[in-house]
């Protein structure tokens, strides 16, 4: 009976190995392939951005949206921001990427505001290994597509934090011509309050890991904590991934300014995002 157990101790052990092992070679298989797909020329064309409405919680009104990437191939399918920001970053192109997104989305931004009583913002994500040359911005400093308090950008807390000496300056920069700075996926990297005073920052995203725990008596104080830490920055507080009534509440209660997530709207494609917007407009109207 031991030298069965044994057996099937083994044979399992062997199981997952080799199951591991495939597992392995087809994430390296796929990652060959995908920096195959970014070494063309023409790898930009086939990226394009969906925006995600924000709202203002206490009026459900829209006050503007996140730009998110979408990258489709015919051979490789759909691929993932978390799939591709990492490679294109290894391939040291994360700038031409992180520029053809801003360009996008500073387009975007101009179009849902061309009836001028709009003040729509739209918000990008922004890889601070995009900062490491002055590409973005420059563009930033020279670009009159858009009034530049409605770009937004958002560096997610962890890369901020690993990257900190060297991209302050540039933050420093970006904030000085007019653009707003928001910590993305805020909570799950390791910021010190000293370290985040430091950062020209306008507001903060509650990370959606927080917004999901929101109904266990920890994670509620937790969001609290992350809350008054906002407060004492002076930061306006988006909380994202938001998909249920109960988050809504409870966000009310904290007094958290901007929503964004599926209770409200998936990300949307450029002409759904546009008729929200003209409808939204009629709404006001009527
Ligand atoms: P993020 O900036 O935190 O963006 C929010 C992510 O949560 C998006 O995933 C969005 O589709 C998803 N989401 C929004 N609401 C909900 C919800 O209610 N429930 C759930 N389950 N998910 C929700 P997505 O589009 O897959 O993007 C993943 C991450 O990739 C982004 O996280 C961002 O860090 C990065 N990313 C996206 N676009 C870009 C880009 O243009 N440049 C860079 N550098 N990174 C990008
Ligand atoms: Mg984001
Ligand atoms: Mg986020
Ligand atoms: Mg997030």
């Amino acid at each position: 009976e031991a030298d069965l157990a044994m057996y099937r101790a083994k044979q399992m052990g062997r199981d997952q190995y080799s199951f591991y092992n495939d597992e392995l070679a087809i994430a390296n298989r796929r990652k060959r392939e995908i920096e195959t797909f970014c070494s063309s020329d023409s790898y930009l064309s086939a990226i394009r951005l969906v925006y995600q409405p924000i709202y203002c919680l206490m009026s459900n009104r829209l006050l503007g949206f996140e730009a998110l990437l979408r990258i489709h191939d015919d051979k490789l399918g759909t691929i993932s921001p978390l799939e591709f920001v990492p490679i294109i970053e290894d391939m040291a192109k994360i700038s031409d990427v992180g520029l053809h997104v801003a360009k996008l989305a500073a387009h975007f931004c101009a179009s849902v505001n061309l009836d001028t009583s709009n003040q729509l913002f739209v918000n990008v994500n922004v890889s601070p290994k995009q900062l490491k040359n002055n590409e973005l911005l420059n563009w930033l400093e020279s670009q009159n597509v858009i009034s530049r308090s409605l770009l937004q950008l958002e560096i997610t807390e962890s890369a901020m934090m690993e990257n900190q000496a060297d991209i302050i300056p540039i933050l420093e920069c970006i904030s000085d011509a007019g653009y707003h700075l928001l910590i993305d996926d805020f909570g799950t990297g390791y910021s010190s309050l000293a370290r985040l005073k430091a950062l020209p920052l306008n507001g903060l995203k509650i990370d959606r890991s927080f917004v999901n725990d929101l109904s266990s008596e920890a994670g509620l104080q937790i969001v609290k904590a992350i809350c008054a830490i906002a407060k004492a920055l002076n930061l306006t507080i988006v909380a994202e991934g938001v998909e249920n009534t109960d988050q809504q509440s409870t966000l009310i209660d904290l007094h958290v300014d901007k929503v964004q997530g599926y209770l409200f709207s998936k990300p949307l494609e450029c002409k759904d995002a546009t008729e929200l917007v003209n409808t939204q407009q009629y709404r006001q109207i009527a």
